[in-house]
């Protein structure tokens, strides 16, 4: 069950806490009044508004530490927080948690750049879209890219590992880190920030930080991978023939193009016109409708590879082979843009057409056509009048299979199906062998659909996992695993 909305309420905290946090971070690291704390216990779609007494933003990894030692004294639990842009409700706290937020945003330092080691060695508070812009800066580039780059910060992306519009190459944010700085639960500074892309010497550590929510230790740096700058981009908007043809034109996309194909995105038609209806100034890449369209786009670091060739020849084959009805190959950048601006306005305009439904599933990418079919005939059958809304990575088997409220119907009454439809989706999902969380996480959200479908070994690993780092249960209780009771 999704957490329900409950009003900022402030759980009292034991005598002297407050003026000790703020011996450590100061006045301005410390907020406790209700207008400064509501943005960080407000979800990101304003679903769920949850409950805290104070918000610490902590300027230094030392600063952080003493902020946990001092939780472990009187039993405070801590969530940690990024941009709060997170989708399942694992960065705000909740009243029953009865915990501070820790939020990273001071912590914002680009401390290094090796361009001659294509790394950077960034602070967690740091924004995405500036560690990108610090990367070009140097010539180079850091691959991973969301809609939420301009406010989600890399601490964020690592404790969710983020996916995004270039996973296809470059991997989840797990294949772009190479080193963590980590404060565990117990309040100790571990320095793993090693900036090495061969290192056999035990557990690789930070993969277990790397996904955790925030359940395990607080990520305070990070060492990260930067790849050459991209120096030619190519982009086209597609009309395919039909949804089975997408696998198979991937595959032509991939033996054509090469590992130069960053993006392969699903765009539904219902999805355009939601676009064209409520969004600005956006227009239709090609002049007839078709169902089902795809956004592709390749990069390469060197003219050499000559993309524009590549593009067309891919093109042509791939109305050959009669995958495709038409394509717009994007002129210019500003063109290319307007193609990424319609696909980045495809959740805002569903929002305008009432109450949506949300799963972010994964399924094998030979399985997607077969899935949308079936999840579309059991959803129609359940509420007729429903619009089912997928879009998203199709290139990596992800799909956000957004479902629209029937035209009419109320709102509430709609969303009171959420649970229900989410059970329908997600049984079809992991008959087909797929993921009911591809890449938003567990957090709060869905952790009773995890539960329902992990194999209770699994679950019990990842209990055996957090008990040993976090024996006393302070980090972010009830994201991602069952609360259990504080020893
Ligand atoms: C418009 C939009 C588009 C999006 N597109 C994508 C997308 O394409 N792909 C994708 O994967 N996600 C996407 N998201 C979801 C979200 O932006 C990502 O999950 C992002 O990585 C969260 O970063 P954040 O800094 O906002 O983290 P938060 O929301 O603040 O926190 C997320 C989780 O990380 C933990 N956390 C935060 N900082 C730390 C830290 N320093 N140490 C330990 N734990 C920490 C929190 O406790 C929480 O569990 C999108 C969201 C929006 C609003």
């Amino acid at each position: 069950m999704a957490p329900s909305s409950t009003p900022v309420s402030l759980p009292a905290l034991p005598d002297g806490f407050l003026p000790a946090l703020k011996r450590i971070v100061g006045d301005r690291g410390l907020l406790t009044k209700a207008e400064g704390i509501l943005p960080h216990v407000t979800e990101q779609r304003g679903r769920f508004v949850g409950a805290t007494a104070c918000v610490v933003k902590p300027g230094t990894t030392g600063e952080v530490a003493q902020v946990i030692k001092l939780c472990q004294d009187h039993d405070i639990a801590i969530v940690p927080q990024g941009g709060n842009t997170g989708l399942v409700s694992a960065g705000i706290a909740f009243a029953e948690d009865r915990a501070i937020i820790l939020n990273l945003s001071r912590m914002n330092k680009v401390r290094n750049l090796d361009p001659l080691n294509n790394t950077m060695t960034v602070e967690a508070g740091c924004i995405l879209q500036n560690i990108q812009e610090a990367a070009a800066k140097a010539d180079r580039f850091f691959p991973l890219s969301l809609g939420s780059e301009g406010s989600c910060q890399i601490g964020g992306n690592i404790a969710s590992n983020a996916g995004g519009i270039n996973v296809i190459r470059y991997g989840n944010t797990r294949a772009l880190v190479l080193g963590l700085e980590v404060v565990t639960a117990d309040g100790e500074i571990w320095d793993g920030l090693r900036s090495l892309r061969k290192d056999n010497t035990g557990y690789d550590l930070k993969q277990l930080f790397i996904g955790s929510e925030g359940t395990l230790g607080v990520i305070t740096a990070a060492v990260l991978k930067l790849f050459p700058a991209m120096k030619e981009r190519s982009t086209a908007f597609i009309g395919l023939r039909q949804l089975d043809d997408a696998p198979p034109l991937l595959g032509l996309a991939q033996s054509l193009i090469g590992e130069a194909l960053n993006s392969f995105e699903l765009i539904p038609r219902i999805a355009l016109d939601f676009a064209l209806k409520h969004g600005q100034d956006i227009t239709d890449p090609l002049g007839q409708p078709y169902d089902w369209y795809i956004l592709l786009e390749a990069s390469a670091g060197t003219p050499q590879a000559n993309l524009p060739l590549l593009f067309e020849s891919f093109l042509e084959q791939a109305l050959e082979a009669g995958l495709i009805h038409d394509a717009a190959l994007a002129q210019n950048t500003a063109q290319a843009d307007s193609f990424w601006r319609l696909r980045e306005n495809i959740t805002l305009c569903q929002k305008a057409e009432g109450g949506s439904i949300k799963h972010d599933i994964a399924v094998p990418l030979s399985a997607i056509p077969a899935f949308i079919s079936k999840a579309n005939a059991a959803v129609e059958s359940y509420l007729p009048g429903i619009r089912p809304y997928p879009f998203g990575h199709i290139g990596d088997g992800n799909i956000h299979y957004n479902l629209s409220q029937p035209p009419g119907m109320d709102i509430n009454d709609y969303l009171a199906h959420w649970d229900r439809l989410n059970r329908i989706v997600h049984d079809i999902v992991v008959d087909m062998g797929g993921s009911i969380s591809a890449e938003h996480g567990i957090g709060r959200v869905k952790l009773e659909e995890n539960l329902h479908y992990k194999s209770p070994l699994e679950i019990r690993m990842m209990q055996q996992i957090k008990q040993s780092l976090d024996p006393k249960n302070l980090m972010n209780p009830g994201k991602l695993l069952p609360v259990s009771p504080r020893s």
